[in-house]
């Protein structure tokens, strides 16, 4: 399947959306191959490939469907019932219905450690610092969920130090 072809070893594309095969392979399913406004097939589309189409608004990982580049490049600025409907159901909540998600997702408390994709914070009063190679820089628990969004995010234990004392 050529969506998942890595040249050079890379990424599939839709790893950037927090994607995993699985979950690609599952919203072509639903979408039967097809963009889900014009119901054109990729060979049937200008550029001959469907694109991934997000809410940027809410981050990387909210997928809402598969479009073809014109629906994907109007979709936002056309009143219409089939376009409000694609935009009233979008993938992401329903992939979150569906894994008994909130689309909300609190802050853990001070010292709580969360891991996403291959990384891991921790956060301390300056904001959630980097427990991995990339130790020093933080981010913000916004910056986090919208990067990695709630399915992605796992709150893991102390057992990170090694050292932290017993009964803590
Ligand atoms: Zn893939
Ligand atoms: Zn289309």
């Amino acid at each position: 399947m050529p969506y998942h072809e890595r040249p050079g070893g890379r990424a599939c594309s839709h790893a950037r959306y927090r994607l995993s095969c699985a979950d690609f392979d599952e919203l072509m399913r639903q979408a039967e191959d097809r963009c889900q406004l014009c119901r054109r097939t990729a060979a049937e589309t200008r550029h001959g490939h469907l694109v991934i189409d997000h809410d940027f608004r809410v981050g990387d990982w909210a997928v809402r469907g598969v479009l073809c580049s014109t629906c994907n490049g109007k979709i936002e600025r056309v009143a219409d019932p089939a376009c409000a409907a694609y935009l009233s159901n979008p993938w992401y909540r329903q992939m979150l219905a569906v894994r008994g998600l909130p689309m909300e997702m609190a802050e853990p408390p001070l010292d709580a450690a969360v891991r996403a994709g291959r990384r891991m914070w921790r956060r301390s009063a300056e904001g959630w610092c980097a427990l991995d190679r990339y130790r020093g820089s933080s981010l913000t628990w916004s910056q986090i969920y919208r990067r990695f969004g709630p399915h992605n995010i796992l709150l893991v234990d102390q057992e990170l130090d090694g050292d932290a004392p017993a009964g803590a």
